[in-house]
């Protein structure tokens, strides 16, 4: 009996990449052992994957094995006085905020939707909207169980270095996390006090990050990526904070969904400006109250909303840029964007903290990042993202392996001085697309 059913198509978020693979569904974390073996006896490479919310193609492993770990969802411990949750690794962030809200807590970190596992969250060590404050998620694990293919399971404790630091936004490729601990904080209410202020230029953004971070948990803008000239960088500034008491809502699953994918032509440069020039029309300056999910998981309400884009999917470019060189390398990336009229309407810009992540392979450092779409032309589209690379290099930045599909192995290791230090801790049983595109 097998373990593995073969899928001939699993596509990535950004549903660019399609391959086949040989996929594990275990239910419970003792089926694992077999399914490791039965991986080397066929000599296959294995990744552990969550909900498949990577961009790109690192939850990937085209002609390999992928064991989904969603469904090793259980919560197993938590401490009310410390805030220490203890889940199997396969638990989604939207499951571990329905328990913690009702006694007053909430996750430390959140990327821009709860549907991600805990193991997803860690493999990638996500950033949120509180980056300035609180760091990446991995700031925040306590513990790590990990599971690697040579049979050994590890507890990997913070502080510990070592195989800790590399599974850390290790990309999978360490070892199976079975079981996370991580350090919750508190509320007072899932309400918050939110204000969002336009800008017209980038250094407006810059002031206003530099004066709003100090006080507020929250920020992020939104930047029309097609405006240029005068209007390059306009965009709107949000900030927010839970108030100290209200109502604690776990919030509700998607209340729209996108079931077919939009023709082409519904997404070409004069219909996603008009859609930006317009977004940017309807945000004036305000302040009120705000539930938690809509401000921190805008897309959570729209089910298959990446079908918007079309059959041919769509690219995610994230980057981030030291502090000293950031207004200029953002310009030159906006500027570029809108030259090429191929951007898209959801362009997130925010500065990140000085925390350190403890991720070898982490993404975020301190600096400014940018998150731009772009529906996938083919070439076309290849040949833009190469010039931002150029820019996002000589700016001494990185690019977000979560969000990539195409960075070239002289981009990564430019951007990640800790690899060396990380391939010492690799799991020779695991391997993804990503890992060997960029390594090869
Ligand atoms: C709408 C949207 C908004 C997003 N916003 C943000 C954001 O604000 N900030 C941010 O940082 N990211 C963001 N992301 C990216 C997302 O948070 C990451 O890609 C996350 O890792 C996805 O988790 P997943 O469970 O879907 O994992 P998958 O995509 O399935 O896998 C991701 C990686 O984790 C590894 N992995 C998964 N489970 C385990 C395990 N148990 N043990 C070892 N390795 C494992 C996989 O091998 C793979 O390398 C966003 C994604 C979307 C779709």
């Amino acid at each position: 009996m097998t373990g593995f059913m073969a899928d001939a198509s699993v596509v990535s978020w950004g549903r660019v990449h399609r391959e086949a693979h040989r996929v594990a569904r275990p239910a419970f974390s003792d089926e694992l052992p077999g399914l490791i073996e039965e991986a080397r006896r066929l000599g296959q490479p294995l990744l552990p994957v969550g909900l498949g919310r990577s961009y790109g193609d690192t939850g990937l492993n085209g002609g390999g094995g992928l064991i989904d770990l969603s469904r090793l969802d259980r919560l197993i411990a938590f401490d009310a006085t410390t805030g220490i949750v203890v889940a199997e690794a396969g638990v989604s962030l939207a499951r571990l905020l329905a328990f913690a809200i009702p006694r007053g807590w909430y996750l430390p970190v959140v990327p821009g939707t709860r549907f991600v596992t805990l193991g997803g969250a860690v493999a990638n060590d996500v950033h949120g909207k509180n980056h300035h404050g609180a760091g990446s998620i991995g700031n925040w694990v306590e513990e790590i169980e990990l599971l690697r293919t040579d049979g050994q399971r590890h507890v990997l404790r913070k502080g510990s270095g070592g195989l800790f630091d590399a599974t850390v936004g290790g990309l999978g490729l360490t070892g199976i996390m079975t079981r996370i601990a991580l350090r919750l904080r508190r509320i007072g209410s899932t309400s918050l006090a939110a204000r969002t202020i336009r800008f017209g230029s980038l250094p407006e953004f810059f002031a206003l990050s530099h004066e709003h971070e100090a006080r507020h948990e929250y920020t992020v803008s939104w930047i029309d990526c097609l405006a240029g000239g005068r209007s390059l960088g306009r965009g709107y500034f949000s900030a927010a904070d839970h108030v100290d008491t209200g109502e604690l809502d776990a919030g509700g699953g998607p209340r729209l969904g996108f079931p077919a994918d939009l023709p082409e032509i519904a997404l070409n440069p004069l219909s996603i400006g008009a859609f930006n020039s317009l977004v940017y029309a309807l945000h004036p300056s305000g302040a009120g109250r705000v539930a938690a999910d809509r401000f921190l998981f805008p897309l959570d309400s729209i089910r298959g909303w990446n079908r918007l884009y079309g059959r041919r999917g769509m690219y995610q470019y994230q980057c981030v840029v030291p502090p000293a060189a950031a207004e200029d390398a953002v310009a030159a990336l906006l500027r570029e964007t809108s030259r090429a009229r191929q951007g898209s309407f959801l362009a997130v810009l925010k500065t990140f903290g000085a925390l350190p992540s403890p991720g070898l392979l982490s993404f975020p450092r301190e600096g400014t990042t940018l998150a731009l779409d772009f529906p996938n032309r083919g070439e076309a589209t290849l040949a833009v993202l190469d010039r931002l690379d150029a820019i996002v290099r000589e700016a001494g930045g990185r690019l977000y392996p979560a969000k990539d599909g195409r960075m070239s192995k002289q981009m990564f290791l430019a951007g990640y001085p800790g690899l060396g230090a990380f391939s010492g801790h690799l799991d020779p049983g695991l391997s993804s697309s990503f890992w060997r595109r960029v390594m090869a």
